[in-house]
């Protein structure tokens, strides 16, 4: 080929195969290929196919940023990755809602105005055994709702053991404040006595905040009064008791591999407003889940924050959708439920088909699958992994800029891969990667 022999951009562009683009990305992809095409002359190169490089260039350009991709990391909730993954149904039911108009605010019967909390509030209740429910787009939100309205600028009790950070900006103290109440902590680190709770009582105080620290562990000599003995305490003083539970865990942990933990309907036992997130152990999507006392919930609901941390209509969706799930017993479906259940011997045969696609250089060994956001730190269960040698770096990063990008973990220079959260239809693609990469 000579430089004379170079496509046009017009002509490249009309080609059949880049019809499927959009006309600027069609042009662009041109002019990329035939500058490729160019240089590799002009240095003498092999010269690639235009067309072909003109359609991997148009691809590239058109993926979307935000796009779907395969969880190898060994954490079933990872923040980066989007915590928990939909169950098929739910997002085939929340493709529907979204791709057309909605009952979202509609009563069917009268023809009136609706709420949009009506499509949740009966499961949630049912679930937890709470009065009543509401819900808003994160479990921050539904905090700093609550203090607002419940604890309307007062003083709140708050033991120095739950002085948490979770996830980067939510931060306890800071919520407090911002919901315009007052912090009084109380106890220590380690430890912290029903004693010490009524010695800061005072006046002034409006409610006893309980957090869940999701994501460390003191450990030791340590204790704390329980969420019931903070109950009785609280009633006898005529002040709320909110119980950030966190996890939003519907069933005893230890039906899920892990150690006993908390779960919302023993919180909703004890509290007078319980929150927790849509996304981590429930399995559905980012959401905030307040449910508690009728008159508790009834002031949140009509607080002016209600309204800026509204809870969206697909997100909503999927909340229905979800709650549906569990309380017809169908919470198998629930990828985040199914992954933290799977036997071992069949995340051990998916892990041995890894090694075989990968060939030599590699091993399957034991190792833990992490809860991830919203779980005791550190809990998990075992798990059958991949390591891979060669250069970690490099090879990770191949990993994650593929099509779809996949997302491992590199430890003691290996790359791991943990395929516990894998789904059937994924495991041949990740083959298929390996394959590639090592051939
Ligand atoms: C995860 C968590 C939060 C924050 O939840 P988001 O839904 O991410 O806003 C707050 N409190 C506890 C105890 C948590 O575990």
């Amino acid at each position: 080929m000579e430089l004379r022999d170079l496509p046009k951009v017009d002509t490249l562009a009309n080609a059949a195969p880049l019809a499927e683009f959009p006309p600027r990305i069609r042009t662009e992809a041109a002019r990329a290929a035939i500058d490729a095409m160019r240089s590799a002359l002009t240095e003498g190169r092999d010269v690639p196919d235009g067309l072909e490089f003109a359609m991997t260039h148009a691809r590239g350009a058109s993926d979307l940023s935000l796009r779907p991709a395969v969880n190898l990391s060994g954490v079933v909730l990872h923040t980066g990755l989007g915590r928990a993954r939909l169950a098929p149904s739910v997002a085939t039911h929340v493709a529907e809602v979204a791709a057309g108009y909605s009952t979202l605010e509609l009563d069917l019967e009268s023809g009136e105005r609706g709420d949009r909390q009506e499509h949740v509030r009966d499961l949630l209740r049912k679930l937890t055994g709470a009065e009543d429910a509401f819900v808003v787009n994160n479990a921050a939100a539904g905090v700093m709702l609550t203090l607002a309205a419940a604890a309307r600028g007062g003083e709140v009790v708050l033991s120095r053991g739950q002085m948490v950070e979770i996830g980067g900006s939510f931060r306890m103290p800071d919520i407090i404040r911002e919901s315009g109440c007052r912090l009084v902590e109380v106890g220590c680190t380690n430890r912290t006595h029903l004693s010490d709770y009524l010695a800061a009582m005072g006046d002034d105080t409006s409610a006893i905040l309980r957090c869940h620290p999701s994501n460390y562990a003191i450990v030791g000599f340590t204790s704390e009064p329980s969420l019931s003995e903070l109950a009785a305490l609280a009633k006898e003083r005529g002040v709320v008791l909110i119980d950030d539970q966190g996890s939003g865990l519907l069933v005893d942990a230890r039906t899920l591999g892990l150690p006993r933990l908390p779960t919302l309907p023993e919180s909703a036992a004890f509290a007078d407003v319980s929150i927790a997130s849509g996304d981590k152990l429930l399995g559905g999507p980012q959401a905030g889940i307040i449910v508690g006392r009728s008159e508790l919930i009834r002031e949140i609901s009509r607080h002016p924050l209600a309204r800026a941390f509204r809870i969206d209509k697909l997100s909503l969706a999927a909340l229905e959708a979800t709650l549906r799930l569990w309380a017809s017993g169908r919470e198998e479906e629930i990828p985040t439920i199914r992954y933290l259940r799977r036997p071992l011997a069949e995340v051990r045969a998916d892990a041995e088909r890894l090694l075989a696609a990968w060939g030599g250089g590699a091993e399957v060994s034991e190792g833990l699958t992490e809860a991830g956001s919203g779980s005791a730190p550190g809990a998990g269960v075992p798990t059958f992994r991949v390591g891979l040698s060669g250069g970690a770096e490099a090879l990770a990063r191949a990993l994650r800029l593929g099509m779809p990008p996949m997302v491992a973990r590199i430890e003691k220079d290996r790359v791991w891969l943990d395929p516990r959260t894998l789904d059937a239809d994924e495991l041949p693609i990740v083959e298929a990667r390996l394959r590639e990469l090592s051939g």
